[in-house]
């Protein structure tokens, strides 16, 4: 079974969440974030670098207000230079770690809870690469395994997660700037929010906050 690669631990390392702001529960809700359109500008020929990474301005508010209103934040990445062999895990690390610290600087609240990332070529046609939902699965087991310090013992995809479904947060959400985002949320069974690539997050987290709204229509 393919699994995609998470960010700075072991894909079934136990988490630990960091409490939400000011205290506030959750209530479940994860935001799917793409990254490149979504959190930074993307590049044709991928980022490549720490040097190539340009975060979209108000990306990291936009973080922040969804973790004031009790969201986890889960990215979900296609990264096929890794399958490609341009590039490796390390590297993507350095660049997912500045990521991380320019989203905080400008804005306290603004932590992402889990990147992952997948590592396969698009012919591979993986269950793991959006346009397929296998990232929001393991997302989810990931996110919903926190407190009680265990590894998350057995990760399940496809039909198996879908007879064991662990329930997914009402407010829950994909953000991406591409149809295979659309795709997988749609495969997932979230609101879908599309955006344009230049304006990113920003441009919908008042509409991803109104509980009322149901997102993008396909
Ligand atoms: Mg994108």
């Amino acid at each position: 079974m393919d699994l995609p690669g998470r960010h700075g631990a072991e894909i079934n390392a136990a988490l630990e969440l960091s409490p939400l702001p000011s205290g506030v529960d959750w209530d479940g809700s994860i935001a799917y974030l793409d990254r490149d359109g979504v959190l930074n500008y993307g590049k044709s020929d991928y980022i490549n670098s720490v040097a190539e990474l340009k975060v979209i301005e108000g990306a990291g508010r936009a973080v922040g207000e969804l973790r004031r209103a009790g969201f986890r934040i889960c990215v979900v990445t296609n990264q096929s230079p890794i399958g490609r062999g341009l590039w490796d895990d390390v590297l993507l690390s350095s660049i997912h770690e500045e990521l991380m610290k320019r989203l905080l600087n400008e804005d306290v609240d603004a932590e992402i809870d889990l990147i992952l990332y997948s590592p396969f070529v698009p012919w591979s046609v993986s269950y793991i690469r959006k346009p397929r939902p296998g990232m929001l699965e393991i997302g989810r087991q990931i996110l919903s395994s926190d407190g009680n310090g265990n590894t998350v013992a057995k990760l399940i995809l496809a039909d198996e997660y879908a007879l064991s479904r662990p329930s997914e947060g009402l407010r829950s959400c994909i953000v991406g700037d591409r149809p295979a985002d659309i795709s997988a949320g749609l495969a997932h069974g979230v609101r879908i929010f599309c955006v344009n690539e230049r304006e990113g997050l920003p441009s919908v987290t008042g509409r991803i906050l109104d509980s009322s709204d149901r997102g993008d229509n396909y």
